[in-house]
């Protein structure tokens, strides 16, 4: 009896294990997003509390240290001091599995806050000898919020998940970045970190994700040129080489490498100089110019070519006069590059998680993000989390940085949401992942 029955036993068995998941899965759901709702009311106390009380970038020392007793509080490992004053929070599931990393920057911007909230900043500092008042005008006050809330969410449901999930609270993302020092650090190692989430507010409607695949972000460089002629009378320009009209040709020269000898049909790219400095009266010509400015790109092989050309076209234009070019080029931050096929497995994700038809994809963003050291590392995806109020024209509404940047509190729930959900279904054995 026993044997005749084997077959149609296992068989029965086995077609009933999909629909067994289904049911835990949208249990899981169905736990993940009332945990969300009840958290939510401090995910908003902590915004407004870290919004009041902004830092620069690696003097994070108040918001780390809330962070750290929080994940304390939920039973995690912490380690603090990461890379300067980042915090690393590990939490173990109930079950082995793989590792997934969420992301936080912490650090505020020398902007004195102008909008009317009852908890806005008050905080002043001296920033590059000026008095200046410090505010969350990136928006990274509710990126904070968000994560603690997530970790409280995950935390719960640890018994649950099959893994391990890593916080990553990071300093001066505005700079000189803190997601390097905190790689360097060990923030991806012990437990491996094997994909990496992160999400910026941003203006859009409130609650909303946008998105795109590969490049997000662009790649941003500081380009320093030192030009050096002869400094001679104004009346008397022959008498030495004038660096001032020097520097003109180069600021031109420059502007053909974009428009003239990259292929943009690969990808678009800036090379903007938005700093010259030299002389200090009108009938002396100076011995020096100094300029600045900034170049972005998609693509790290042309970022490459762009940096050789703006090097030779300024150094050849000034031997050409006589004169000297000494191009320096920073480090910067990498391209955020969102991995593509990690992308796509977490598209049904994002619209369980905000709604189908309030996830877009968006455009290029000239911006620049130090998520993306951590994307070198592990496939990562960066996604934006809109926050202007539903009743407001997004496109109209104060961009990051200013000191009108204002955020709507609905949009925190979606972003714990949001979060806690890549890191579930990231976890979670392919055949039992949502669909939207
Ligand atoms: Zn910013
Ligand atoms: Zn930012």
């Amino acid at each position: 009896m026993r044997n005749r029955h084997a077959i149609p036993l296992v068989a029965l068995l086995l077609a009933a294990v999909p629909i067994a998941l289904e049911a835990q899965d949208s249990r899981i759901y169905a736990e993940l997003d009332r945990r969300v709702t009840e958290v939510n009311g401090k995910v908003v106390a902590w915004r407004r509390d870290i919004h009041a009380h902004p830092e620069l970038g690696m003097q994070e020392t108040r918001t780390a240290a809330l962070v750290a007793a929080h994940l304390k509080s939920l039973g995690m490992e912490v380690r603090t001091g990461v890379g300067g004053t980042g915090v690393v929070g590990v939490l173990r599931g109930g079950r082995p599995g793989r590792v997934v990393a969420l992301r936080a920057d912490m650090d505020g911007l020398p902007v004195t806050e102008m909008v009317d909230v009852p908890f806005k900043s008050l905080v002043r500092t001296n920033y590059n000898g000026q008095d200046v008042g410090v505010m969350h005008a990136c928006g990274h006050d509710n990126h904070v919020a968000i994560l603690m809330g997530a970790a409280e969410v995950l935390a719960g449901m640890r018994q649950q998940l099959a893994g391990t999930v890593v916080f990553l609270f990071q300093p001066a993302e505005e700079g000189p970045g803190g997601a390097e020092p905190m790689i360097a650090d060990g923030a991806l190692d012990n437990p491996k970190v094997e994909a990496v989430f992160g999400l910026h507010v941003w203006p859009g409607p409130a609650g909303d994700i946008i998105y795109r695949e590969g490049p997000t972000l662009a790649a941003s460089n500081t380009v320093h040129i030192k030009v050096r002629g002869r400094q001679t009378h104004g009346a008397n320009p022959w008498g030495g080489v004038d660096p001032v009209v020097v520097s003109s040709q180069i600021v031109l020269g420059l502007q053909t490498i974009v428009s003239r000898q990259i292929n943009i049909t690969t990808a678009p790219a800036i090379v903007t100089i938005a700093m010259v400095h030299g002389g200090i009266r009108s009938n002396i010509i100076p011995d020096t110019v100094v300029m600045e400015g900034t170049i972005r790109t998609y693509d790290m092989a042309m970022r490459g070519s762009i940096f050789e050309r703006v090097k030779r076209t300024a150094e050849s234009i000034a031997e050409a006069s006589g004169a000297t070019a000494e191009v320096t080029i920073d480090s910067g931050y990498p391209v955020t590059r969102n991995d593509p096929a990690l992308t796509q497995r977490m598209l049904p994700t994002l619209k369980r998680a905000v709604g189908t038809n309030s996830v877009t994809v968006g455009p290029l963003i000239t911006g620049a993000e130090d998520f993306s050291y951590f994307q070198l590392k592990v496939p990562g995806v960066f996604v934006m989390l809109g926050v202007t109020p539903r009743d407001q024209d997004w496109t109209k509404a104060a961009a990051n940085h200013s000191p009108y940047f204002f955020a709507d509190e609905s949009a925190l729930p979606v972003g714990v949401k949001t979060m806690s959900s890549l890191a579930v279904d990231f976890l979670m054995p392919p055949a039992t992942r949502a669909t939207p």
